[in-house]
Formats: structure tokens, sequence, C-alpha cells
């Protein structure tokens, strides 16, 4: 089975921003260099000489050191991308593409912004056709609402002369139907890696809409429901692609076991730690079923 992935190699300009990026830092109370280095993952020598230090012990509250070497920055008040920019040596451009910014005037203080393009951007290819078998009740308005694609699509693509005749058994070629939309005119951003309460980062992206809007699962595979403290309702898709998908905060399950991409697997809501928060769907993917990704390029493609 063809895997429906593809990994985007980005060109040089990764490598030549890793070798001159760097981060600002500015002191607080308490701060000692030590501290610091071992937070922003680099060496109190390294910040020293950076920043032409002598003496490790005397740094004061609101100095801002250059931090040599690190990838991530932390929006500041009073901030804008050409000032994050000029502090770590890069530019407003690469900065929008590395964190999905399409609004630059948009800059929310205590984001974590990634200084580089990342070398590998995972991206489910959603374009990929699929197939369906006609079962006894089905029409083709059904079916183009079930795959997110238009009736006349189907008609084409399957030379269909008589839309109103379609076979029981028949398998019709589906465009567009690879990888579906979970929340048809959900509203979302790039809300990846936005700082969480206990160092924790956002693993994922919220797809926001009215309470009780169907989710349905993009891909066919294996959905098993769980329910806890922070995911409330929440569904974990063991994808036929190979990729892990999960879904938290719903208002309650629709499915459970084997289901097909288009079923719907249950409905938005506030569940869990989400409880009393607009409600949304936490969404994740993991590539191969182990580490998570940004969704937000595959949603941008799968539901723009
Ligand atoms: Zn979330």
């Amino acid at each position: 089975m063809k895997k429906h992935i593809r990994l985007l190699i980005a060109g040089m300009t990764a490598l030549v921003m890793l070798a001159a990026a760097s981060s600002s830092y500015v002191v607080k109370r308490g701060d000692t260099l030590s501290d610091i280095a071992r937070e922003l993952d680099t060496t109190v020598a390294a910040i020293a000489e950076a920043n032409g230090i002598s003496n490790p012990n005397r740094i004061y509250v609101g100095q801002e050191l250059i931090i040599p070497g690190s990838n991530a920055y932390i929006v500041q008040p009073g901030d804008t991308l050409q000032k994050v920019a000029r502090k770590t040596g890069t530019t407003v451009a690469v900065l929008a593409e590395a964190n999905g910014i399409t609004n630059p005037n948009l800059l929310y203080v205590g984001t974590q912004l990634q200084l580089m393009v990342p070398t590998h951007t995972f991206q489910v290819d959603t374009g990929s056709a699929t197939t369906h078998v006609v079962q006894a009740g089905d029409t083709l308005g059904g079916l183009a609402a079930r795959y997110q694609t238009t009736v006349s699509s189907i008609v084409e693509l399957n030379r269909i002369a008589n839309p109103n005749l379609i076979r029981i058994g028949a398998t019709l070629v589906v465009d567009g139907g690879g990888w579906l939309c979970p929340v048809l005119g959900g509203t979302f951003f790039n809300d990846w890696g936005f700082p969480r309460s206990g160092g924790r980062f956002h693993e994922g992206n919220d797809i926001f809409a009215a309470r009780g809007t169907p989710i349905v699962a993009p891909v066919s595979g294996t959905l098993l429901q769980v329910v806890g403290n922070i995911g409330g309702y929440q569904f974990n898709l063991e994808g036929d692609d190979g990729n892990l998908y999960i879904g938290s905060h719903m208002d309650r399950f629709a499915k459970d076991g084997y289901v097909q991409a288009g079923d719907t697997i249950g409905y938005i809501g506030d569940s869990g730690n989400a409880l009393g928060s607009r409600p949304h769907l936490h969404f994740e993917i993991h590539a191969d079923r182990e580490n998570p990704v940004n969704p937000y390029p595959t949603l941008a493609d799968a539901c723009g």
C-alpha cells in the first residue's frame, strides 16, 4: 500500500540559518548564568563569550543576553516580527515560514518561535484519490458530501452516464478522498508549539466549531475510545495510512472499532481539561504512530 506521506526537504537556507541562529533572553530576578544556560540548552562559556561577559557571576535584572546557537525565542512584550528578526539574526520571511505566520502583525507575548525553517515538514498527502464500493442506499450526493467532493467530479472521474443510476457493488473512484477534513466548517490556525502550563507546549492544533458539530474520521482505521481527566472524551485512531490521529475534548462518542474515512466518530465539545472553554477538537497527528507533528499543513490542505 502506498504510504501517503510526503517529506519536503528544505534547501540550503535551513543549514545557513542553523549556523547563524541565536536567540536573546532578558535576565529575571534570581537568574544565574548557569540556570539560563541549562534552560536554553547552551553553556555558560558560550553565553559569556557572545556577550563579552568577563565575570559570569555579574549579570543584572533586565539585561538582554544574546543566546548563541539556540533555535527558540520567546516573544517578549513590545516585540514585532521585525524586532525578533533583528535580535536573532534572521529575517521576517524565515520567521513567518518557520512558524506558519500568515499575519506578521499578530504576535502573542509568550509564544515560542522557531528561528529556522524546519528541515523536515510533515504533511499527509490529502490529494490522493480513494475508491468506494457502492452500498445499498448510496447516492452520488451522499458520497460527494461524505468524501468532501462534488457530484460532478465523481460523475466525470467515473464517466457515469446517468447520475441517478449507480450500481450496488460498483467501485467508484473518488477524487480528493485520500484524507478528509475532520471538522468541516471548523476554524483553526497554526497554534502548534504555543506554551502550556508546566513547561509543556501545544502538540496539536485546536479546531473550533459549534458544540455538537460532527467529527469525521480523516482516514480509515481502528478507533479506540479513551476517557480521561485531560482529554475528556478522546479518540485514538490508528489510521490505515500508518499514522496515529488523536482528538480530544469531544462532547460524546459516535463510533468505535473499525471505521471508514468519513464516518462520524464523535461531536465537538469541551470535555476534560477544556471544560468551560470555547468548544473545540484538540487534534494531533503522530507520524508513523510515533512523534507528534504539526497538523497545520495537512489541515490547511484538507479543510481549506
Ligand atoms: Zn489543543
